[in-house]
């Protein structure tokens, strides 16, 4: 836990969110400005930076994670027409959070252009 991180304070209750799912490892809610007319962050409830701060060990979540949203999609019903998965890392990539999140985009069709 990070006394200063919002997604921490959003796994402790003290900031509201629209939660989707949770474990005692991963917590899941709908982003507060929506890119998609789906749009879920995934997030470990550990408190890891980025990507690239992840430490040996800790790789263990991200699988889980996958499988978390696998299971999102099929239970919202996306599965089928699809879905988009993305991580932004450090400055160039534009990440905002310093708690390692996971968007998961859906209920449009998404052009294939990333940037
Ligand atoms: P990043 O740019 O770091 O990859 O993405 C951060 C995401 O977190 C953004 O899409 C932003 O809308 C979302 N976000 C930031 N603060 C909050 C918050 O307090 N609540 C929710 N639900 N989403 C947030
Ligand atoms: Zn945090």
């Amino acid at each position: 836990m990070d006394e200063n991180c919002t997604f921490c304070k959003i796994i402790k209750g003290e900031i509201p969110s629209s939660k989707v799912y949770e474990d005692e490892e991963i917590l899941a809610f709908n982003d507060i400005n929506p890119a998609t007319p789906i749009h879920i962050l995934v997030i470990p409830k550990k408190h890891i930076k980025s990507l690239a701060e992840m430490k040996d060990g800790e790789e263990k979540i991200i699988s889980k994670i996958y499988k978390v949203i696998n299971e999102i999609a099929e239970k919202q019903g996306f599965k089928e027409k699809g879905y988009r998965v993305i991580v932004n890392c450090g400055k160039d990539a534009g990440q905002e959070v310093g708690h390692l999140h996971f968007h998961l985009l859906a209920g449009i069709k998404m052009g294939d252009k990333i940037v």
